[in-house]
């Protein structure tokens, strides 16, 4: 959370700053700042809420500076206003700082901080390392680098900072902690610093991405310099971007949601090619290869997730228990992290998550590595932090997820993870080469399904026209539809504010038919399949307390039909692939409720996307 982007070189700083603030909107939103070093001076622009207003700000001033940093936040400490608003800046103005992460120990450093005199403007955990950094360098008497190394030796939490010094026109000093942070190395001796790569895409391919506790130099005389946090120097490993520019962009589209919700047919194929082929029955996920002797041994695979990834998760532990019999247990990284698991090095730990970088994920990872255990990723974001901490793992290729609500990266994971269960099952044997074939053949086909539910969006517009005053509103599912049921209630949840619950169709009767009256609707995911009956029994029971059902069903159904207030059919497909069909009617029907109740899709109020504080 939170977007931090900075820029030095020959170019005016302001407008690639602001552009590469808008990249990172998805990651926070509650206020946008700059600070920009012109003629020996730091100017500082903060505004409250997006970067549109930080815009409509500054709209008409004379902006100038070769260097600036910018940031986009989603708050921890502090309110949301203007005067938290990063960058912060030294009592003398003469440094400025951007953040993004968590200083724990922030508390007895701002006493150590004001009881030497230091006066805080802000509410803000952040604002203890620009005073910290200013009182190193002042005391010691250190160039602005070492200062800054030195301060984040007394500091407890995770960071990705840049700063900016007056005293140091041709240099910025950046640094990273568990928040991630990528230095752009530009074509005509300049330079870019991001929390991701999308603000640096347009202007060079080249990039380092820093690793934890590594302080960056770039100065336009000297290039760029990498230092550990113990002051030896480290040969910085650039990398070619592969990302495209126009992934970045909305394509028509009127919201990114609607867009990637679009992509799916696409990006479910990128996601499988090269992996799989039904014509000549294999498959094969290159990243993991060499662990899944080990991965068919252990006596179980524990997955950690949050939020959406976590969903994608629960439908993995149905895939690979029954494809390739292997135990599974899926866990909040929230959850796991805190309670003193009991991990051994047999063990198998697996975390998903689209950004690669959510913190709780990623020290969930770092647990059960000192355990021992093997630790293997499915992540979105090529580079990132858990694809790199990891032993093995497998990319989604799902492309950038700028929607704040994930929609084509949950595809995306169930389709790895599907894929992870065929090839185990089959290396296993725990599966008949007639049901092997069977599958990939259905995956093969699921891109061309979902773009026969996308065909449906007037018909799936028409029913969220009917609900979207609604309060409430339950999911039910049953089986691998079950976690479906609990993504399409966090879609509503996230992005429209009505309050939704997914529960598994059969507890119903265990407390939340209470709820039911003629008011709630009621979304069930009636597929056929193993449960089909049941479900049918449950929908029933709905009905029979007047509750509004609006069912996913099989094309061709007709039971549900006569029981069903709205019906959306999709495609036969084998029930262990119906979640990558059934999830799109949902994200479709979240959506054009949000946009009903104008609502922001993109940036719902309170979230952010990249979850790096805990
Ligand atoms: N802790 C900082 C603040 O609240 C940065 C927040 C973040 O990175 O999410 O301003």
């Amino acid at each position: 959370m939170c977007g931090i982007v900075a820029y030095i070189g020959k170019k005016e700083a302001y407008p690639i700053v602001v552009k590469g603030l808008k990249r990172l909107e998805y990651r926070g939103y509650d206020s946008a700042g700059v600070a920009l070093l012109d003629q020996g001076t730091i100017n500082l622009y903060k505004r409250q809420g997006k970067v549109a207003n930080l815009e409509a700000f500054t709209e008409g001033k004379n902006i100038n500076g070769h260097a600036g940093i910018g940031h986009t936040r989603w708050a921890t400490h502090g309110l949301p206003n203007d005067v938290n608003a990063h960058p912060h800046t030294s009592t003398d103005g003469k440094i400025a700082l951007i953040h993004n992460g968590i200083i724990e120990n922030y508390g007895p450093l701002k006493e150590e901080l004001m009881s030497r005199g230091y006066e805080f403007k802000s509410e803000t955990d952040t604002e203890v390392l620009v005073h910290l950094i200013d009182d190193i360098q002042k005391n010691e008497n250190v160039s602005i680098a070492e200062a800054v190394r030195l301060a984040l030796h007394s500091v407890v939490g995770a960071y990705a900072i840049v700063v900016l010094s007056k005293e140091n026109p041709n240099q910025l000093v950046a640094a990273r902690k568990s928040s991630p942070l990528v230095v752009g190395i530009g074509k005509d001796g300049d330079f870019f610093l991001a929390s991701d790569a999308t603000p640096i895409i347009e202007y060079t391919k080249r990039v380092v991405y820093l690793e934890d506790e590594e302080i960056a130099v770039v100065d336009l005389n000297d290039g760029l310099k990498i230092f550990n946090i113990g002051n030896q120097e480290v040969t910085p490993y650039v990398q070619q971007l592969e990302m495209q520019l126009e992934a970045l962009e909305k394509g028509g589209y009127e919201h990114f949601m609607m867009k990637e919700i679009y992509e799916q047919p696409r990006s479910i194929t990128d996601c499988f090619r090269g992996r799989m082929n039904a014509a000549e029955g294999w498959v094969t996920l290159g990243g993991i290869k060499e662990y899944e002797q080990k991965i068919i041994n252990a006596p179980r695979i524990i997955m950690i997730a949050c939020g959406t990834s976590w969903h994608a998760c629960l439908v993995g532990e149905y895939l690979i228990e029954d494809l390739a019999r292997i135990n599974v247990e899926v866990e909040y990284a929230s959850e796991f992290r805190y309670r003193n698991p009991i991990i051994n090095e047999n063990d198998v730990i697996l975390a998903v998550s689209q950004s690669g970088e959510t913190a709780d994920t990623m020290a969930a990872l770092e647990l059960a590595k000192s355990k021992g255990a093997t630790i293997l990723g499915i992540c979105n974001v090529v580079g990132s932090s858990i694809s790199r901490i990891t032993d093995a793992g497998s990319y989604t290729h799902a492309g950038p997820e700028i929607g704040v609500a994930s929609t084509k990266a949950f595809t995306a994971q169930v389709t790895v993870l599907t894929l992870m269960a065929l090839s185990l099952a089959h290396k296993k044997g725990s599966i008949s080469e007639t049901k092997f074939h069977t599958l990939l053949t259905e995956l093969e086909a699921i891109p061309e399904k979902v773009q026969r539910i996308l065909e449906k969006n007037t018909h799936i517009e028409s029913i969220a026209s009917v609900y979207k005053d609604a309060t409430n509103a339950l999911y039910l599912g049953r089986g691998s539809s079950f976690p479906v049921a609990l993504e399409g209630a966090l879609k509503l949840k996230e992005i429209s504010y009505i309050h939704a619950e997914g529960y598994p169709a059969a507890e119903m009767k265990h407390g939340p038919i209470a709820l039911i009256d003629e008011e709630m609707p009621v979304f069930v995911i009636a597929t056929k399949g193993t449960s089909y009956e049941k479900v049918v029994s449950n929908i029933q029971e709905v009905k029979a307390r007047k509750g509004k059902i609006i069912a996913i069903v099989t094309e061709g159904d007709t039971q549900v039909r006569d029981l069903a207030d709205h019906i959306i059919e999709i495609p036969e497909t084998d029930e262990h692939l119906v979640p990558l069909l059934a999830t799109i009617p949902l994200q479709l029907l979240s959506y054009h409720i949000a946009v009903m109740r104008n609502c922001n899709v993109d940036q719902p109020r309170n979230l952010a996307k990249s979850v790096t504080v805990e």
